[in-house]
């Protein structure tokens, strides 16, 4: 891997790159097979990451048709890499076992290790025969939605493929790793402006948040909608407050520190609930929730925005979603994809049908979608969330970080990269979007 960052970052051709033996093993972080049920028995808190993450050599596989090598610079934690160094719901290795029945290709996969790892920014080394769009020395950025697109499923949305995965979750050779596998049209251009740690944060929970709130397949937002966003200066939150503002919406962020209303106001988000200053209890106990708690919400995003949320950006799940479903507006959507504090779901469902809201799922998007949220992140109309950067053997550290809510936005991680502030190419465009956003959450940190 030596030759290749060196020839990396000497500028060579892409010609030259695509010379460059490709190693037999790369440096990477995994959990193992054999420590799939290492924390049984423990609290989910206490399944520590630190303690299931490794950083060591993985053997290099084999490169299908429609896959390239990447050599990859810097990657991100997603919350997806928590779940399966904790192990939760369930180890990821079954996911790798169904992928191995599917094709040759397929049976890849299925190894002792899994490579985590969902976004990441580099240059592409080698591609497949059947690769048309891609060449040696692109620099790229990486979307996580892993599609066959043989498959007749995949050609309406392909987000509703029957073999839809996600890259470095339910697949292996993920992005926490000097060298990754993907599928040709996993690849997007690199933000020229960015560094390789800020275009390296963005793909997972921006393109995310892009379906959720503007894409026809979600809530599709529009001018003058009051957007209830939990976690607003999250992963998925950070960027869903600059997609409201930017669709002319009135976004109502939740956060829980003052340090963290702070840093939605200067991102131009006015309207703040901390949730752990105003003490909601939605729930009384492990089975009740309590209605006036509800209400209280309700109340609080009316005194700040005058009406109730035609939007609620649901994530946290089991604790929140009675209060989601009850703060909605008449004829307003909850928009959810995830339950990080638990998937089996209370609601009031009174208030839903006589109120006529609707629940909306979403999850991830299509390339289409993904596409268009990193054009506005090269055009500079949605900046990065990037808090904070560690070498790739902090791994377990920085998912520790997010599993405990310690951190804002995002945490990137440098690969190959050997130092931050590395791979900008534009940096007139840089200038002229302006360093104080970009690097709005890194200052806050
Ligand atoms: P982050 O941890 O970066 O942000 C989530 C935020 O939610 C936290 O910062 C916290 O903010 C808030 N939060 C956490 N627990 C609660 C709670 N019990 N009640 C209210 N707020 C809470 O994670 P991401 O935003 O990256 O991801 C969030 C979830 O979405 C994860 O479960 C992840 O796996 C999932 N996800 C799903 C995707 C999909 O495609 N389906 C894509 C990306 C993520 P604060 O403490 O400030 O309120």
């Amino acid at each position: 891997m030596e030759q290749i960052l060196e020839a990396v970052q000497s500028g060579a051709s892409g010609d030259d790159l695509g010379q460059l033996p490709i190693p037999e093993s790369y440096r990477a972080a995994y959990v193992k097979r054999d420590e799939a049920t290492m924390f049984e028995g423990i609290e989910s808190a206490e399944k520590d990451p630190r303690k299931s993450l490794h950083v060591d050599e993985v053997p290099t596989p084999e490169l299908a048709p429609d896959e390239v090598y990447v050599a990859i610079m810097a990657s991100a934690i997603n919350f997806n890499t928590v779940w399966t160094s904790i192990f939760e719901p369930l180890p990821t290795f079954l996911f790798l076992d169904r992928l191995a029945k599917e094709s040759r290709w397929g049976a890849r996969h299925a190894q002792p290790f899994h490579v985590v790892g969902s976004d990441g920014s580099g240059v592409v080394l080698r591609v497949g025969s059947a690769v048309r769009n891609w060449r040696p020395g692109d620099r790229v950025t990486i979307h996580c939605n892993h599609v066959d697109d043989q498959d007749p499923t995949a050609h309406d949305d392909s987000m509703l493929a029957a073999n839809q995965r996600i890259w470095g979750f339910e697949t292996n050779f993920g992005g926490l790793a000097d060298l990754a596998v993907v599928k040709a049209n996993q690849l997007m251009p690199k933000p020229r402006h960015l560094n390789w740690e800020e275009a390296a944060c963005n793909a997972l929970t921006n393109s995310t948040s892009y379906r959720m709130l503007v894409s026809h397949n979600a809530a599709a937002m529009k001018q003058g909608d009051v957007v209830l966003i939990w976690g607003a200066s999250g992963g998925l939150g950070g960027y869903a407050v600059q997609y409201v503002l930017n669709g002319g919406g009135i976004p109502v962020g939740v956060v829980s520190s003052p340090e963290k209303v702070e840093l939605l106001h200067e991102l131009g988000c006015e309207a703040v609930i901390d949730r752990k200053a105003n003490g909601y209890q939605f729930w009384s106990d492990e089975h009740t929730q309590d209605e006036s708690e509800w209400r209280r919400l309700g109340k609080d995003v009316r005194a700040l925005v005058g009406r109730d949320p035609d939007i609620v950006f649901e994530h946290p799940g089991r604790q929140t979603m009675g209060a989601s479903v009850f703060v909605c507006a008449r004829g307003g959507k909850v928009v959810t994809c995830a339950a990080t504090s638990g998937y089996m779901i209370e609601y009031d469902n009174r208030h839903l049908w006589m109120k006529l809201k609707s629940i909306i799922s979403s999850h991830f998007a299509n390339y289409r979608e993904a596409w268009e949220a990193n054009r506005l992140i090269a055009d500079g109309r949605i900046q990065p969330i990037l808090s904070a950067v560690h070498p790739l053997e902090d791994v377990g550290e920085a998912a520790r970080a997010v599993q405990t809510n310690q951190h804002e936005g995002k945490i990137g991680l440098l690969c190959l990269a050997p130092e931050e502030g590395l791979g900008i190419d534009d940096p007139e465009a840089r200038e002229r979007i302006g360093e104080d956003k970009i690097t709005l959450f890194r200052r806050h940190a």
